[in-house]
């Protein structure tokens, strides 16, 4: 088992690998940008490096000053969390080049996944269904056949995307030009790769994803979906677990895919399978290859803690547990809770001048934050996830409405009121709602 692992990130994640590093006696290197001096990860852990000035670019996306901080620190392993360079394979490759462990899979399945079209090609090879698409649209006849035969409106999406960004939905022929030159602007700037295709756009699908695990041994398990349809701008929101519309029959059977997809690539560790869910069809989007922010609902039904099994399996542990054992009991539900104003949307940094936090049975807040604690404007804006677990989704809803209630922050603006807005809602109740329930909630 490893001794030391140091934790490439910040926030709430951060705090989420650490307790779990703790769990599993291993100590852990907090590393910090200048902004993050006195960040709850850094107290927390048994070590800190600073890498850099505030802004991510110079600090936690700079991958000499990381390999750095765990080469003087004596590392074992790194553990990426979500976002920042969790899907970035050349630092998996330097990482493993230095001998260190990547906590995550090897930098091929990340590379392979990283690229939207090869993995749609490669979900496609083991009967995985996929979006019907165009993966070249070097030539206009055949983006105009595809139309033809799909049906507008479609999506050009970036090959490299992240984020929502480099999307744009076509809904008339002759915005095809302007759309494809503004993805491939966008794609550029923000992925340095201006490679997009084309997907049809459905209109009204539930984003449903599936959560795999798998050791180095030929072991893989699924654990069951999220539903992560309440979104906005392609952002998640609220996701829950089970989702209320999938059949028991539909969840083996896509599971299943999933779980030989995984065992013929030989991937190692946690991944999550994106699906677009639409007239009981599922369509493949693509593979996260790393832990989710999401991840919670997951653990709560299913009783297991995914980022120590992240950890375990990375250091060569076989699963202690099969697909049998698997049991989703339950139903669980999360809200992101954001620093940002609840109608304009716009990031609200700033000092936290009063915090209290929600509890009791079935509530768990995965939070950073603190008392006087100021947030810094530098990066994400998510600063809690308000996690809760019931018996029947009924409870799950109740015991949400009731946290979120208790939740004080008081000194910055957050989405709080927004996601009580939500909850209450007759089509979340419904549990009916698709991706396009905050264009209408607007
Ligand atoms: P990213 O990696 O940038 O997050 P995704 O491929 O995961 O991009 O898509 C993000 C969101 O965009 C989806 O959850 C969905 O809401 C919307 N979306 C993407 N592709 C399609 C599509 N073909 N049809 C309808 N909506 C889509």
């Amino acid at each position: 088992m490893f001794k030391k692992v140091l934790i490439a990130n910040r926030g709430e994640i951060a705090l989420r690998i650490l307790r779990a590093c703790r769990e599993l006696n291993i100590k852990t290197v907090a590393i910090h940008s200048e902004a993050d001096e006195s960040a709850m990860h850094v107290r927390m852990a048994d070590e800190s490096v600073c890498v850099g000035p505030a802004s991510a670019q110079s600090s936690y996306l700079n991958i000499p000053a990381i390999i750095t901080a765990a080469t003087i620190t004596n590392v074992d392993a790194i553990h990426p969390g979500y976002g920042f360079l969790s899907e970035n394979q050349r630092f998996a490759e330097i990482i493993e080049e230095h001998n260190v462990k990547f906590i995550g899979p090897n930098s091929q399945h990340i590379k392979m996944m990283g690229n939207k079209i090869s993995a749609r090609k490669i979900m496609k090879d083991n009967n995985v269904p996929i979006v019907p698409g165009l993966n070249d649209i070097s030539d206009k006849n055949k983006i105009k056949q595809f139309i033809d035969r799909t049906e507008l409106p479609i999506i050009i999406k970036a090959a490299s995307g992240g984020g929502g960004k480099g999307m744009r939905i076509i809904k008339d022929y002759s915005e095809l030009d302007k759309s494809i030159n503004a993805a491939k602007l966008e794609a550029k700037k923000s992925f340095n790769d201006d490679t997009v295709y084309i997907e049809k756009f459905l209109t009204s699908p539930k984003h449903i994803e599936i959560q795999i695990l798998s050791d180095s041994h030929g072991n893989v398990v699924t654990l069951g979906e999220r539903d992560c349809s309440i979104q906005r701008k392609h952002q998640k929101l609220i996701e829950e677990s089970p989702s209320t519309i999938l059949t028991q029959k539909e969840r083996d059977q896509i599971s299943e895919l999933c779980r030989k997809a995984v065992l013929s690539l030989g991937y190692e560790g946690v991944g999550t399978f994106e699906f677009l869910y639409e007239n009981h069809n599922f369509y493949f989007m693509e593979m996260n290859t790393r832990l989710q922010v999401e991840h919670p609902v997951t653990e709560m039904i299913t009783h297991t803690d995914l980022v120590k099994q992240q950890i375990l399996v990375a250091s060569g542990q076989k699963l202690n547990f099969s697909q049998d054992d698997v049991k989703i009991q339950g139903h669980s539900i999360e809200c992101r809770i954001n620093a940002e104003h609840p109608e304009t949307f716009i990031p609200s940094p700033g000092t936290v001048t009063q915090y209290h936090q929600p509890g009791g049975l079935g509530v768990r807040v995965d939070s950073a934050i603190y008392q006087e604690y100021s947030i810094p404007p530098h990066y994400d804006s998510m600063i809690a996830k308000l996690i809760t677990y019931g018996d029947t989704r009924e409870v799950s809803i109740q015991k949400m409405k009731g946290a979120l209630e208790e939740y004080v922050i008081i000194g910055i603006d957050t989405n709080i009121q927004l996601h009580q807005k939500i909850i209450k809602s007759d089509e979340f109740i419904s549990g009916k709602y698709d991706i396009n329930y905050m264009s209408r909630f607007d």
